[in-house]
This record gives structure tokens, sequence and C-alpha cells, in this order.
């Protein structure tokens, strides 16, 4: 009989096989963007590969390198100009490894301190930059959406108590017709309704939120406020100072959503875009995406973390040891959102700021602001058949071909992925279908933009 423990001994061939193969992937430059995939041809790959008896390392991971990697589009090539691309440092990506190699959780002072300190301490860097008080704190999430979930669950149990209902009674929260799919998921789930208030140009307004409530029906069931640093389609800044005053007047929770443009935060050419950021009771930044870090990451922050802890801290006889000795110094990450169990997947951040300090984070950033700013420029002095639709605020440029139909878009996107000139999948701008850059990698080249616009005229 074999041990039972064998596999978890260590075996030198295959510990090489994986390193050798991470030390190559990291030194892709520039790393290829590959392929969208074929289900059969996946599927045949696969087949019969989980069988009683296992398969030799060597066969496995390259049947992972030479048939499913292809067919993942890379997020960290500078060609990847879709959605929001993912760009991480190699010290966090490096630390990242790290933190799986040493099964490193995050859910207990009494289980992970050193891990929670370092976590906390990016989390203290973030708050100090959006002006949050010292008493500000939370946790890391999977991602914005589990942030915004975590966040809004928290505004909707202050309201209940506050208002002295229960879990029948109507409360909305205000959004903007511009706010993330992921908030109008979080009431669905939350079984809060949404109060949508017009912006003006795709801009929420602390005036428009102040008439949309005046003009309300029900204005008591009104319970927060999300506003959004940062759209993800064309990376506009909401006015938060505005929207903060009106919270106040209004005694609303005020949540910002800055999944994507949160990172700004770091950038000094538009840190003055988010004054008022400073008010709010809750705030979330996704470091999988401008703060570059590896997926999954989202640092969610509560101005009063009492509060959060008091809706999410878990009840179960066999946690109770978590929070019978609960100092002041101690902070357990499960109680600040819905999770429980969760990697410490604050700490490739913490080491890749540790290693590179907050100057070269504020220096990269900026990179995928002047390439907006240049690509806008680019469009307008050298190309008339393009047109930007909106001024980039942030790292996002939309504009337009003149003439093009949907269908246009499409096969233009579809064959410049097939040539690996670039990841751009248009978007939707006031009914139209339009193109959109994501810029965000410090490694995209006004080059590459060039190459990709030339095939559009
Ligand atoms: C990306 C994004 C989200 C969702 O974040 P995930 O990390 O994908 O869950 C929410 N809000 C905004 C503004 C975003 O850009």
């Amino acid at each position: 009989m074999p041990h039972a423990d064998r596999m978890h001994r260590y075996d030198a061939r295959m510990v090489d096989l994986v390193f050798d193969y991470m030390r190559e992937r990291l030194q892709y430059d520039p790393v290829p963007l590959d392929h969208p995939g074929d289900g059969e041809k996946l599927g045949a790959a696969l087949d019969g590969l989980l069988s009683d008896r296992g398969n030799d390392p060597a066969d496995v991971l390259k049947l992972y390198d030479h048939e499913l990697s292809r067919a993942v589009i890379s997020a960290d090539s500078p060609r990847y100009l879709s959605f929001i691309p993912c760009a991480p440092t190699k010290a966090a990506l490096l630390f990242d490894m790290v933190v799986s190699c040493a099964s490193l959780q995050g859910i207990s002072w009494l289980e992970a301190a050193g891990a929670i300190a370092a976590e906390n301490q990016v989390l203290r860097l973030i708050a100090d930059r959006a002006g949050l008080p010292a008493t500000a704190g939370g946790c890391f999430v999977s991602g914005g959406s589990a942030g915004n979930l975590s966040a809004l669950v928290v505004a909707r149990d202050v309201a209940r108590q506050r208002l002295g209902v229960g879990i029948g009674a109507r409360l909305r929260v205000a959004v903007s017709d511009q706010t993330h799919s992921s908030v109008t998921n979080t009431l669905n789930i939350i079984g809060v309704e949404k109060l949508v208030v017009p912006t003006v140009n795709h801009r929420l307004t602390g005036e428009a939120l102040r008439a949309a409530i005046a003009a309300d029906e029900d204005p008591g069931t009104i319970i927060a406020v999300v506003g959004t640093a940062g759209t993800t389609n064309a990376g506009i800044v909401d006015d938060l100072a505005g929207i903060a005053e009106v919270a106040r007047e209004h005694g609303l929770w005020f949540h910002v959503d800055g999944a994507y443009g949160g990172a700004g935060l770091f950038a000094p050419s538009v840190r003055e875009k988010y004054r008022g950021i400073e008010h709010a009771d809750s705030f979330v930044v996704d470091p999988h995406k401008w703060l570059f870090a590896p997926f999954d990451c989202a640092a969610l922050i509560y101005r009063d973390p009492r509060l959060a802890k008091a809706v999410h801290t878990q009840d179960a006889s066999y946690l109770d040891v978590l929070h019978t000795a609960d100092h002041d110094q101690e902070w357990n990450p499960t109680d600040y959102a819905y999770h429980l169990t969760r990697r410490a997947r604050g700490l490739p951040l913490w080491f890749s700021l540790a290693v590179h300090g907050t100057d070269a984070y504020s220096e990269a950033i900026e990179t995928g602001i002047a390439l907006a700013r240049d690509t806008a420029a680019l469009i307008r002095a050298e190309y008339p058949d393009l047109e930007v639709v909106r001024e980039p605020e942030l790292s996002s440029v939309v504009y337009r071909r003149k003439g093009w139909t949907a269908k246009d878009y499409y096969a233009w996107s579809e064959r410049l992925l097939a040539d690996q000139t670039g990841f751009v999948t248009p978007t939707g701008w006031e009914g139209e279908v339009v193109a959109r850059f994501a810029f965000l990698h410090p490694g995209t080249t006004m080059e590459m933009v060039r190459e990709i616009l030339d095939t559009m005229v």
C-alpha cells in the first residue's frame, strides 16, 4: 500500500517543473494575448484526464500550457484593453505564490495576526489617501461585487435599526443610471429597491440627488446613496462632495464604489475629482484592477467598522473563541463582510507596496491616465474617421468610428484579437455601439494604440 501522505511529500521533480513554468511565464515580454476557446477542442484535450490513478505532472502541465492557457485571454497583456485589465506587479505575483505556499489565511487575529497586521497596514494607507478617519477599517474581499454587497447590507441594517423597522419594510437606495450592475445585483439580493437618479452628462451630482429626493413621494424609505468613483465604462467620477452633502442632510449612508477608479486617489493629476470621498461611510476599491494586484482582491473600508462588525459577525459556538478576548488591537477580518474563511489576499499588494513604495504606484497609475489623454488627442489630430465620444477623465477612452454599425464593431474586434493586435471589445453608449479602450498596463504604448487605430480607417 502506498502511504496516504504521498501527495503531501516534497516532490523535487514536480517542484522544478512548476517553478520552471512560473519562471518562464514571469519573463514573457510582452505577454501574448492568446485566444478565445473552442469548447469541443478543450473537451477533447481534457477527456479522461481525471482518473483513479492520476497522470505524470509533466504531461498535465504540458496540457495546461499548450491547450488551456492558450484559451485564456491574458488580462496582463499590454494589448488587453477591454473591460478592466489586470496588470499585477511582479512583486505582487510572486508574493501571491508565497500566500499559497504558506496556506495563509486571514480569518481571525487568533489564527493569523501577522497576515492581518500587514493587510491592515494597506487598508490604513488607502483610508488615509481617501481622508477617512483613523478609526476607519475593514478587510479585503474577493472583488467589488462582494465589497458592495457587504457594505450595503450594513447600510440596510443600520437603517432598519434607526427606523425601527423589520424585514418587510420598504427601503430604497439612491443610485445613478450609471451605477455598476453589481449594485443592482446587491439590492436584489438584500431586498432593497433602487431609486434611480438621472445623471448630468453621465455623472451623478448632489443637485440631481437633492431634486430626486424632493420630488419623491416616499422619501423616508431612502436610506443610502451609492456614488461611483470612476464608472467602469467611461471612468467618470461622480460629484462626491455634493452627494455627501445631501447624504448628510437626509441621514443617508454614503457608499462609494471605487472598484475601478478608486486607485486614482494615488494619482495627483486627478486627485481633486475625488473631493468628498472623505465623507464616505463605506468605500470599495479593487486592487486587482488599477492597483496592480493579482486576482482576486478588493479593499472594503468602513468609516465606523463597529457598525459592520455588529452586522457581519457570525454567531456559531465553535467561533466563540475568536470573540472572547476582543481587545482594541485584535481584528477579525471575517467580521467585516459576509464571508468566513478567507485567503490573506491583501498580502501580495502589501509586499509590492513595501518593496516599491507608493511613488512607483502613482507613476504607473498616471501612465494609464496619460495614455487615455494622449489617445483622445491622437484621434482628434490624425484620425478624421474616428471621434472621441467623451473627454476621458481617468484611463478609459470611448470613441466611435463614423459610419460603422454594431456588426462592423464586432467583426473588427474579432479580427483584432485573431491577429493578436489587441483585445478591444465594443461597448454601449446612449444606445449606440461604440469602441472603448481601458488603459491600465503601464507597458501599453502609443505605438500599440496607433496600430489598433490604423485598423479602423
Ligand atoms: C469592476 C467593478 C465592480 C465589480 O467588481 P468585481 O471585482 O468585478 O466584483 C463594481 N463596480 C465598479 C465601478 C467596477 O468597475
